[in-house]
């Protein structure tokens, strides 16, 4: 899509999670995409009309990508046409169709002058691989700190995009207990988790993402980091590590797999 234009926007209903932008098909017709980047769980076409487009999957949303393109992703769409809510229609043939059944995801316009001011992104912390992550950042985040580790590195203020399954295997990795509070975690455990964290996602990444349940890639087909996991799922089995079995608890309302004897 980058250094293309968008000939036509198909918008076949009026919201995701939210409304979808006023005058949307409109706003995008002939608009090229100068750049497209993503930051924590959220993509960012930047318009040459001076607007950003920002595009959030929610829970279950996909893009699949079909048409005349050259290479790798031409491939059919991969989700139910029910669930194709946005289509673009590519300079050069190809369209880029927007799938969500549960329509958790959703698109907005934000004027590119102003993006740095863009609500849902500007209190994200640094991102997993970026230069402004590391244990003394960790160090100096979680100090003072009563929440639970887990919760703490859920929160995208503290570090931007890490999820569920990633966090459950971080912490895993780095030995650090997840009911663990966040203040005692700076020093020695702190230094093992940051280079978990950014192991995890690397790894994640050249799997092509975990497919779970809705997660599919542009080409529609799945990832595979789900069948590394070394925690996440494995309830009651025997931990890879010590042999004792995973245990399974609830944190702030998600799941949180571990060993209670490999990870203090
Ligand atoms: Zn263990």
């Amino acid at each position: 899509m980058e250094g293309r234009r968008i000939l036509r926007l198909e918008q076949r209903r009026a919201d995701l999670r939210f409304p979808l932008p006023e005058r949307f098909a409109e706003r995008l017709a002939n608009a090229r995409i100068d750049r497209l980047a993503r930051q924590a769980k959220f993509l960012a076409a930047h318009l040459s009309t001076g607007e950003v487009l920002v595009m959030h999957l929610g829970m279950s949303g996909r893009f699949t990508i079909s048409g005349a393109m050259q290479g790798d992703f031409v491939h059919d769409a991969g989700g139910l046409a029910a669930h194709d809510h946005v289509v673009f229609h590519m300079e050069g043939g190809e369209t880029v169709t927007y799938n969500d059944p549960r329509r958790f995801g959703f698109m907005e316009l934000w004027p590119a002058a102003s993006f740095e001011a863009y609500p849902r992104l500007m209190t994200m912390g640094p991102e997993p691989l970026s230069n402004g992550f590391s244990a003394a950042y960790l160090d100096k985040a979680l100090a003072g700190k009563a929440a639970p580790i887990k919760a703490a590195l859920l929160d995208q203020s503290i570090i931007a995009g890490l999820g569920n399954i990633y966090v459950c295997e971080a912490l895993y990795r780095a030995g650090v207990s997840p009911k663990r509070l966040s203040r005692s975690v700076p020093g020695v455990r702190a230094s093992r988790l940051a280079p978990a964290i950014n192991a995890v996602i690397a790894e994640a990444i050249d799997a092509g993402g975990s497919s779970i349940s809705d997660f599919a890639g542009t080409d529609g087909g799945l990832g595979y980091f789900q069948h590394r996991f070394d925690v996440y799922g494995r309830e009651g089995e025997a931990c890879k590590r010590c042999g004792a079995a995973v245990k399974r608890i609830v944190q702030s309302g998600r799941s949180t797999c571990y060993c209670a004897t490999c990870q203090r």
